[in-house]
């Protein structure tokens, strides 16, 4: 049991300096998540409008098309006017005319409407693409300056991984397991050591009887306010 404590002693110790490389890295892992998060959303956003903008665009070519087949069914008919012989002949091709050109007065305001909705599609198109490139800057900006910071500590990181790595060989799962939950329940210590006769990770009493049992070494006890595993050390 004194190598499983000495173990967690020594885990502690190297997850302090594990917690503090992260800590020097502030806020940047989060901010570069959430500007890369921000950038991937209105790319979204650019690709869904792009294609309403392109299936508008179809659709004013379509009705540019029919608007002129319209106009020369128009002059067909109105040239044919001219020519009919009787009153019934004429009555038919008044019809014709009057369908034809309700229904080019449709295709016209579908036009009017579509015209404005594809200008104001561009111009949110071109506000996307200009926030995008803002976006972008920032995220590079801010990804050099982390990429600086994981560079400056990763070999220290990687040594101090590899340890752990090490260590946890020599810890049984059901203490590991405890030590880290308790680590993340107590602001990254899951171990205290005992000072005057109190718990150094919460300042309780502990009492004496316990004390001397901890300072044996030789069973896993806790602190019964924080839960911490308690160790002894010199
Ligand atoms: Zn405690």
């Amino acid at each position: 049991m004194q190598k499983t404590l000495h173990a967690l002693i020594e885990l502690q110790e190297l997850d302090n300096r594990l917690d503090e490389l992260l800590d020097e890295r502030g806020d940047l892992p989060r901010i570069v998540n959430e500007f890369e998060e921000k950038l991937s959303a209105k790319k979204d956003e650019v690709e869904k409008l792009e294609a309403e903008i392109k299936s508008s665009k179809l659709r004013i070519k379509e009705i540019e098309l029919f608007g002129a087949e319209s106009k020369e069914k128009l002059e067909k008919y109105n040239d044919q006017l001219y020519q009919v012989k009787t009153n019934r002949e004429y009555d038919a091709i008044t019809i014709e005319i009057e369908s034809v050109q309700k229904t080019k007065k449709d295709y016209d305001s579908e036009l009017i409407s579509l015209t404005s909705s594809l200008e104001a599609k561009e111009g949110t198109l071109s506000d996307l693409e200009s926030e995008i490139a803002k976006i972008s800057e920032e995220l590079s900006e801010n990804k050099v300056e982390l990429d600086a910071s994981l560079e400056e500590t990763a070999e220290e990181e990687n040594s101090l991984n590899k340890k752990r790595k090490k260590l946890l060989g020599n810890l049984s799962r059901h203490v590991y397991n405890s030590y880290e939950n308790i680590r993340k329940a107590r602001n990254g210590k899951g171990i205290a050591t005992i000072d005057n006769g109190t718990c150094k990770g919460c300042f309780s009493y502990i009492p004496p009887q316990k004390v001397v049992e901890v300072r044996k070494m030789k069973k896993i006890h806790e602190c019964e306010s924080c839960g911490r595993i308690l160790v002894w050390s010199e």
